[in-house]
C-alpha cells in the first residue's frame, strides 16, 4: 500500500497528549518503514508542533484561533481538504476520536476501523487489525479493506509510548485552516476536582477493585497502603458503590495516573480501567482468576484470594520496615 499515513496529535495546555506517543508507536507497527505525518491543530501550538517533531518526521501545523478547542465540526472539513484520498489516518480512541472518526471516514469514502489494539500486517489492501471483545476476554482478528484509505482509532494503552528523537520538520499550513466556522461552540474546560488526595501525582498506587467484595474489606487495603506509605486508588465499581470517592477512580471516566508502581487488587483489567494507567508502571496484579485479562499486561501476576493474601502481605511489609 502506498497510501500516506497521518496521525492526529491531541494536546492540552501546550503539551502533546500521551496518545500522540502511543500513536507514533502504533504507526510504526502498522506500516513498518513508512513515515507518518503528524497533524497538529490548535491556537498557539508551536510548542506542541515542536514536541510532535520529536516523534514524527513531518508535522503539519494548523494554527488558527478558531481551532483553540478540539472541535470535530471544524477539524473534519479541514482534514477532508488537506488529507489526500486513500490516506490512512490514526486517531486516539477517545471522545474526540469518537466525534471525529466515523463522519470523517464516511466523507472520505474510507474504512472506519475503531478501537484497535494491535496490527498483524498488511495483505494487499487488507489491513489486519486486532480488536478486543467481551471486556478483553476475546481477541478478534479483523481484515479491513483499506483500498480507499482508512480512519483507524487506537485504544489508549495498547501501544508502548514511542521514544522521542529530535529531527522532524514542522510545516506551517495555518493558511489552509483559515475561515473555518462551526455551529458548535466550546464554552470552557472545567477541571475535575482533585478530592482529598491527588492520585495523579502519586508514585505508588494501591488500587482496589470489585474483587475486594465488601466495603468493610477496604480496611485491609488501608492497612497495606499505610504500611507501604502508598496512596489508594480504585476501579469504577468501588466509586459506584460509594466505598471511595470519585477522585480515586482510575480510568477513562476517572483519572489518568502515571505511578512508578501500581498494585491492582481484585481488578479484572477492563480497557476503561487500563486506559487511565500511563507511563508503563511496574504493575503487580493480584486476582483469584488466573484468566483475568489484567494478567496479560501485568509485570508480576499473583493468583490469590485477596482476603487471605492482603493480611499476609501487610505483615511482611511491616516486618520489612
Ligand atoms: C463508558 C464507561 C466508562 C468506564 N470508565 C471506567 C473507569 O474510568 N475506570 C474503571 O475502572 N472502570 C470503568 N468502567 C467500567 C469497566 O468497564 C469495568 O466494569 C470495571 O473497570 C471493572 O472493575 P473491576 O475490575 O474492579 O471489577 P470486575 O471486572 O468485576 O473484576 C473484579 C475482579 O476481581 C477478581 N476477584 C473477585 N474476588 C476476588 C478475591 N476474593 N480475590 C482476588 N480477586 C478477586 C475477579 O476475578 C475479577 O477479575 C467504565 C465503563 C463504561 C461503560
Amino acid at each position: 500500500m502506498n497510501a500516506k499515513l497521518f496521525v492526529f496529535v491531541s494536546h492540552r495546555n501546550g503539551k502533546a497528549d500521551d496518545s500522540a506517543f502511543e500513536l507514533a508507536s502504533a504507526a510504526k507497527t502498522m506500516l513498518p518503514g513508512s513515515a507518518a505525518t503528524a497533524i497538529v491543530c490548535g491556537s498557539g501550538v508551536d510548542a506542541v508542533a515542536t514536541e510532535a517533531a520529536q516523534l514524527f518526521a513531518e508535522v503539519w501545523k494548523f494554527d488558527q484561533s478558531a481551532l483553540a478547542y478540539p472541535n470535530a465540526e471544524l477539524i473534519r472539513p479541514l482534514l477532508l481538504e488537506v488529507v489526500p484520498a486513500g490516506s490512512v489516518l490514526l486517531l486516539a480512541h477517545d471522545t474526540f476520536g469518537f466525534d471525529l472518526g466515523p463522519g470523517l471516514s464516511v466523507k472520505l469514502g474510507a474504512a472506519y476501523v475503531p478501537d484497535v489494539v494491535g496490527f498483524d500486517g498488511l495483505d494487499g489492501t487488507a489491513l489486519k487489525v486486532v480488536r478486543q471483545e467481551f471486556a478483553g476476554q476475546v481477541s478478534a482478528h479483523v481484515n479491513a479493506n483499506v483500498a480507499n484509505g482508512a480512519v483507524v482509532t487506537v485504544r489508549s494503552g495498547a501501544f508502548k509510548p514511542s521514544e522521542v528523537s529530535p529531527g522532524g520538520q514542522v510545516i506551517d499550513k495555518s493558511d489552509e485552516a483559515a475561515g473555518l466556522t462551526a455551529k458548535r461552540t466550546f464554552i470552557e474546560v472545567i477541571e475535575a476536582e482533585a478530592g482529598d488526595i491527588d492520585i495523579t501525582r502519586e508514585d505508588v498506587l494501591v488500587s482496589v477493585g470489585r474483587g475486594i467484595g465488601d466495603k468493610e474489606n477496604i480496611g485491609l487495603v488501608e492497612e497495606l497502603t499505610d504500611a507501604m506509605g502508598a496512596a489508594m486508588s480504585c476501579s469504577r465499581p468501588i466509586v459506584d458503590a460509594k466505598w471511595l470517592d470519585k477522585g480515586r477512580q482510575v480510568g477513562t471516566s476517572g483519572k489518568t495516573v502515571k505511578p512508578k508502581v501500581y498494585l491492582a487488587l481484585g481488578i479484572s483489567g477492563s480497557f476503561q480501567h487500563l486506559g487511565g494507567l500511563k507511563g508503563n508502571p511496574f504493575l503487580v496484579a493480584v486476582n483469584k482468576n488466573p484468566k483475568a485479562p489484567i494478567f496479560q499486561v501485568a509485570t508480576v501476576g499473583i493468583i490469590a484470594d485477596l482476603l487471605e493474601f492482603l493480611p499476609v502481605l501487610t505483615e511482611k511489609v511491616q516486618k520489612a520496615k
